[in-house]
């Protein structure tokens, strides 16, 4: 199961890799790579799709991805006074 702040209140399961191996510039700009597998490996799947600007309901069929959304705009609007 995965969710995300970007569509609040709203959780689907997403197929993902098992596994993952990246590779990336750290803050002294040097390569360095990095192995997950698990909960990892899908915080780093999630994550790197934010920077393609692809969501999790991305990842869900068409109709899936509507009813989310429109339960989320049901959360926003339920939620909107917490602060
Ligand atoms: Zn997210």
């Amino acid at each position: 199961m995965e969710g995300c702040l970007s569509v609040p209140g709203q959780y689907a399961e997403v197929i993902r890799a098992k596994a993952v191996k990246i590779q990336y510039l750290d803050e002294n700009n040097m390569m360095q790579t990095l192995e997950g597998e698990g909960l990892l490996a899908d915080c780093l799947q999630h994550e790197i799709d934010h920077l393609d600007g692809i969501l999790f309901i991305d990842h869900l069929s068409a109709i899936k991805r509507k009813m989310l959304i429109q339960k989320a705009k049901k959360f926003i609007a339920q939620h909107k006074d917490d602060d």
